[in-house]
């Protein structure tokens, strides 16, 4: 098994060190637009979320810490993995 070492970048939250990079992926049959990870993101400070089409879609994706609080919010578990992607090019489903 070959060792592999990525450099990152931190946010520094809630007394913790986060990864930077990874987003939320939303699964969008399983979303129902109730808002719970957009209220929950924006409270907590990042605002990543909106609602779009009645869809919760990652908008503000540089904002994103990777914490994952989003996951816990959702009643459908629409919000199911955190992944790394390119900031410009965010996941909309899994
Ligand atoms: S909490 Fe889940 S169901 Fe509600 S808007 Fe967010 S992703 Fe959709």
């Amino acid at each position: 098994m070959a060792n592999k070492k990525i450099e990152v970048e931190v946010a520094e939250a809630f007394g913790r060190e986060f990864v930077k990079g990874n987003l939320p992926e939303i699964n969008p049959i399983r979303c129902l637009g109730c808002s719970n990870c957009v209220a929950l993101c924006k409270k907590l400070g990042p605002n990543v979320l909106e609602i779009v089409d009645g869809i919760a879609k990652v908008v503000r994706p540089e904002n994103c810490i990777g914490d994952g609080a989003c996951m816990n919010a959702c009643p459908t578990k629409a919000i199911f993995l955190m992944s790394r992607h390119d900031p410009k090019n965010p996941p909309e489903s899994v």
